[in-house]
């Protein structure tokens, strides 16, 4: 049996293989945040005896590493040392905490993802959230859905951007003429900034998603700071110098004293109201006829443009906005619905604007 353990940082990801003694068996390798493909080709390359671990900071790759057939676990802060201000423990650090002891790691499943077997966590949270949710939404710092005094209905894109199917959601969105909106990650808007001009120049709006897709409530307030920050730097680089002014916290994980530090930072977290659970791929059938029987003037629908296999999303778009406008709806940005005003340029560090590296 070999360990890989999986670091994220501002570069992209490090990857160490070590043996059953604990040996690495090859220096270890950093992969740039476009190249996961190169990064997914290298493990494999471990003739399948492989176990690949990530850290509960780390959505942004179980998805696409699992839907290629790799077996992948993630480790919780118990079984890892402090992390840093912004990035994973140190990948040696994550493989040795497999080689310890496995079973004391969770094994993701591919249709449940990274919150495999912390639901009831996520669930839990949610609940001591409600109020702070309902004051949230009187001072209009969270919101789950619009006003509802117009039809209108936004689609919202999370994870990306990703080839292939940002670009396949993209070219479906203009062939109907329909703006959406997109959360971002930091990783991948550094990775494509293309994707983010496009999504601009065609009208969409774009919003924070953090860097790295970790459960909320395992960050401490600089880690979570940290990630807000250098995402927003990220897409005010690679989206001409305007920054967002949404947020969607990954997962919708939450608490009360999260919810607090999202409203200070000055974005509005924008949670949903339909949920086809795309990710979980029940069928593009399932997954249009459910946003259009749920719809309702106001919603907000959260979507996945990647993460994971995202054909199924894909291919339930048409008959969605199909659908919707069918039944009446106009399909607007969530900036729209919420009025929120025009993202504003905002001064970009110099560092994020030669890569969004620093
Ligand atoms: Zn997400």
């Amino acid at each position: 049996m070999l360990y890989s353990g999986i670091s994220w940082s501002a570069d992209g990801f490090t990857v160490d293989v070590i043996d059953e003694r604990g040996e690495r068996r090859q220096p270890s390798r950093l992969f740039g945040p476009r190249h996961t493909q190169e990064l997914i080709r290298y493990l494999h390359g471990f003739a399948g005896e492989l176990t690949a671990v990530v850290d509960s900071t780390n959505g942004v790759l179980d998805g696409r590493m699992m839907a290629e057939g790799l077996t992948v676990y993630r480790a919780d802060p118990q079984h890892l040392g402090e992390r840093p201000l912004f990035a994973a423990v140190p990948a040696p650090d994550i493989a040795a905490a497999a080689r310890r002891g496995l079973g004391a790691l969770t094994r993701l499943e591919r249709h449940r993802g990274t919150q495999t077997g912390r639901e009831p966590d996520l669930a839990e949270f949610a609940r001591i959230s409600e109020q702070a949710l309902a004051d949230g939404t009187e001072r209009r710092t969270c919101v789950s859905r619009g006003s509802g005094e117009r039809r209108e209905i936004s689609l919202t894109f999370d994870d990306g951007p990703q080839p292939p199917d940002t670009g396949q959601v993209l070219d479906i969105l203009r062939r109907y003429d329909v703006p959406a909106t997109f959360f971002c990650t930091g990783m991948y808007a550094t990775a494509y900034p293309e994707y983010l001009a496009r999504m601009l120049e065609e009208g969409h709006g774009i919003g924070n998603h953090t860097w790295s897709h970790p459960m909320l409530f395992e960050l401490t307030r600089p880690q979570l700071v940290e990630q807000l920050d250098r995402t927003n730097e990220a897409i005010a680089a690679a989206a001409g110098g305007r920054a967002p002014t949404l947020f969607r916290p990954p997962y919708g994980s939450r608490t009360p004293e999260v919810l607090g530090w999202l409203a200070e930072s000055g974005l509005t977290t924008v949670l949903w109201d339909v949920a086809p659970d795309d990710w979980q791929m029940p069928g593009a059938d399932t997954i249009a006829t459910g946003v259009v029987e749920q719809a309702r003037p106001g919603s907000i629908v959260l979507l996945h443009d990647s993460g994971g296999d995202r054909s199924q999303t894909v291919a339930a778009l048409a008959p969605m906005i199909e659908g919707l406008l069918e039944r009446g709806y106009s399909i607007v940005p969530v900036e729209q619905q919420l009025g929120a005003p025009a993202p504003a340029p905002v001064p970009v560090p110099a560092a994020a604007l030669a890569g969004g590296k620093r």
